[in-house]
């Protein structure tokens, strides 16, 4: 017995049930952290430090309860009180510190690390506003600081602390945890996050996120990602990366020398795997640690390293693949400038003339890729396609001279959170149907035998249209939104970026608003469903969410068809929306231009939650066909091989889509008077001319197949039963998409870990 009334006693002189949320919240997560506090954490010789920039970890409560096997005794003990988990979470601040997929799987990973009990730690900062917050005004996106320090947190102050010695300063770092329970472990993990005392919020700028850029004392750790547009932003982004990394690997050294290690076997008991190029610096970091601080020589604490760090590649876009100024390297810590240009020198000489595979280029300029490249021995995609894409183009040159670093490891998600924990309802429907052996082996396979099963299939609908009532109330309540709880819920969520498309699934809404005002009234209502940030300083994704919200409000000010069709853009998408969102969905959207998602990983969270998708010859989109088969999901669009050679011919030209029939009354639309009255003229123009001249995505290429197929969609929702078997189809195969799996292939192949 947990008596949570003897603690609410304790701790507030009252019941539970009369107590406030943030309260019983504060009862809860004392409870969790005595608890997690006293488990050991996993053991092992080696050890691995998962350093990323972002860890996307969502509220944390109903998870941890989860995993410790607490989650049933104090849900039954809340609703004797009268209240709910769900109710006691909206008291919980949901830490923003990532920015999408690549933090959330970073997120996903530390729970499956816990979980397969391996010894390995996260690494990375405490941020103290995260990402921003975001939220509209005037049919835009605006900005604020997200406060989640504020709030009662999962963090414990540890005593550990660093030097990092800057080039004009030395800082000392503080460690703050957050214990990581794996399920039904009775071991923990942590997430180690460093932060500065000194950071001071009261600079940020009244009512903005702005703040000074060169008082890194204060600034250092405020904010993730912070606008890195002039210098002074640059040189901060390359403070917060190499303050990162220096504590990083003087916490490994320090740990494994604690276990036994004598330095020159470092790799024996040191695995780092870096996420991204954010965390490149700790190469040369261990290098300059292992040369000046332990004694060992150049070429041997080269060798070294390059046993130590394995790399994992998120994106082929240009623009993400992270270059800096050697001179503002050499400006925050001018001693890893001069390792960076030895480093240089050693690929130089090792392969002369190869221009493609230099650390630093003509300019000046250093290719953090490059670093991790040469210096780490594993690089690794995210999906199967990614890592040819990596292979065969983006890093052909990499792969022809270290074919045998080369390897895939296709994402994954957790599914004690993303189906246990946020759709309670089907995670118990499989239970009752294939017993419980898939919380920790996600194979969901023996469901099919209930493929043609009348009542179980009536289950699933009922399941789906509860998630949707839940969804309905949860929009109400949060933002006094109206959603049509018995239409067809049909959504996209995800950052913000031309290449994802969210432009493409407007026009089609355009289409749509069109053909219902022509008298085609859908066979059931329509909800389409937006929730992502735009970069603040990413222009057209912000005239994109511009647009969606000047058609929202257009359509729903037109009585002819409003009835029919609703759209939605959920401000300050985050995980907890997530997890209203994807179990209520009917349709994913999953429409990237071909070759240019890496993975995704919000497909999988759709499909393990029985949505249909509509998919892109993407990423993990793929794999989620062949595991799914072609039958259960609604594939269109062009082949990544085709847009890559498109882009490699420079052959794409938008005038041509736009002047087909069908595109062009919808390409006007976006600059038309009905439009106007509720947009601002400046953005719809800037997209229009955007996307009629450049349209560097490409959303016009695949705008006819894609209309077809939705259309196609719509008309199967009609024969729910035969959907809903689909849906179970989709269930029943996603569990290749876990994270157990794939952290269990990283340990096969990349970190050897014993358990
Ligand atoms: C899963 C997830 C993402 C990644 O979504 P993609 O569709 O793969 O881009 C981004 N943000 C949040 C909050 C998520 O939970």
């Amino acid at each position: 017995m947990l008596n949570l009334n003897e603690r609410a006693q304790a701790q507030f002189e009252k019941p539970i049930s009369e107590l406030s949320n943030a309260e019983i919240y504060k009862v809860l997560l004392d409870l969790v952290q005595e608890k997690t506090n006293a488990m050991p954490a996993n053991q092992g010789k080696r050890k691995l430090y998962y350093i990323s920039a972002e860890f996307l970890i969502g509220k944390l409560l109903s998870n941890n309860l989860l995993n410790l096997g607490l989650y049933d005794e104090v849900a039954a003990e809340l609703k004797a009180n009268g209240t709910s988990l769900a109710e006691v979470e909206e008291a919980e601040a949901e830490p923003s510190l990532g920015n999408g997929g690549l933090g959330r799987l970073a997120a996903c990973f530390l729970d499956s690390i816990a979980t397969l009990g391996l010894n390995g730690d996260g690494v990375g900062l405490n941020y103290h506003f995260g990402l921003f917050r975001q939220y509209f005004e005037n049919n835009e996106q605006s900005y604020e600081p997200d406060e989640w320090l504020d709030h009662p947190t999962w963090l414990n102050k540890s005593d550990i602390s660093y030097q990092v010695p800057f080039g004009k300063f030395t800082l000392n770092s503080t460690l703050y945890e957050i214990n990581v329970p794996g399920y039904n472990q009775g071991t923990i993990n942590k997430l180690r996050l460093f932060d500065l005392d000194s950071v001071n919020p009261e600079i940020i700028e009244e009512g903005s996120i702005d703040f000074d850029k060169t008082d890194i004392k204060e600034n250092l750790t405020l904010f993730l990602y912070p606008d890195d547009s002039d210098r002074n932003g640059n040189l901060l982004r390359i403070y917060q990366q190499y303050f990162m990394v220096s504590n990083a690997a003087q916490l490994a050294i320090q740990e494994a020398i604690e276990r036994g290690s004598n330095i020159h076997d470092l790799a024996d008991y040191v695995v780092i795997q870096i996420n991204d190029t954010h965390p490149t610096f700790v190469i040369p970091e261990l290098i300059r640690l292992l040369t000046t601080v332990h004694g060992i020589d150049f070429d041997e604490a080269v060798e070294i390293t390059q046993n130590v760090v394995a790399f994992t590649n998120h994106t082929i876009l240009a623009e993400a693949l992270e270059k800096w100024p050697l001179s503002d390297i050499h400006e925050v810590v001018p001693e890893i400038a001069e390792i960076i240009v030895a480093l240089d020198e050693r690929v130089d000489a090792a392969f002369p003339g190869n221009a493609a595979v230099a650390i630093i280029d003509k300019r000046d300029t250093v290719h953090m890729a490059s670093i991790a490249i040469h210096y780490g021995f594993s690089i690794n995609g995210v999906a199967a396609l990614h890592t040819e894409i990596l292979k065969n183009n983006e890093l052909n040159h990499f792969y022809e001279i270290y074919p045998e670093k080369f390897s895939n490891k296709t994402n994954g998600i957790t599914f004690r959170r993303w189906l246990m924990a946020s759709n309670p309802e089907l995670s118990q429907f499989i239970d009752d149907r294939i017993g419980t052996r898939w919380h920790e082996d996600a194979d969901l396979t023996d469901l099919l035998a209930f493929e043609n099963d009348e009542e179980a299939l009536l289950d699933l609908l009922r399941i789906k249209e509860n998630n949707k009532e839940a969804l309905a109330d949860h929009l109400h309540r949060t933002r006094g939104i109206v959603i049509d709880r018995h239409s067809i819920i049909d959504v996209q969520i995800k950052r913000i970026h031309e290449y994802k498309r969210q432009q493409m699934l407007a026009l089609y809404i355009i289409y749509k608003y069109h053909q219902i005002k022509a008298g085609h009234i859908p066979a059931t209502p329509i909800t389409i469903i937006f929730g992502g940030k735009a970069a603040p300083a990413y222009t057209i994704a912000k005239d994109i969410i511009h647009l969606i919200l000047a058609l929202s409000e257009l359509i729903e000010n037109d009585l002819d068809v409003a009835p029919y069709l609703k759209v939605v853009f959920v401000d300050n998408y985050n995980v907890s929306e997530a997890e209203y969102l994807i179990p209520a969905a009917n349709i994913s959207e999953q429409i990237s231009l071909a070759s240019k998602e890496a993975s995704g990983t919000g497909n999988m969270k759709f499909m393990l939650n029985g949505a249909l998708t509509i998919m892109t010859w993407d990423g993990a989109n793929v794999e989620i066909a062949e595991h799914v088969g072609e039958e259960n999901i609604y594939p269109f669009g062009k082949s990544s091989e085709e847009i890559v050679d498109l882009y490699a011919n420079n052959a794409y030209d938008p005038q041509y889509y736009y002047k087909q029939e069908r595109i062009k009354p919808l390409v006007d639309f976006i600059i038309s008077d009905e439009l106007a009255a509720y947009g601002i003229p400046e953005r719809l123009h800037r997209l229009y001319k955007d996307i009629t001249n450049k349209d560097y995505f490409m959303a016009l290429i695949d705008l006819e197949e894609f209309i077809d197929v939705k259309e196609k969609v719509y008309s199967e929702y009609e024969d729910r039963l035969d959907w809903t078997r689909r849906s179970l189809i989709n269930i029943a195969n996603a569990g290749f998409f876990s994270a157990d799996r794939t952290i269990e292939e990283y340990n096969k192949d990349i970190w050897h870990l014993e358990n």
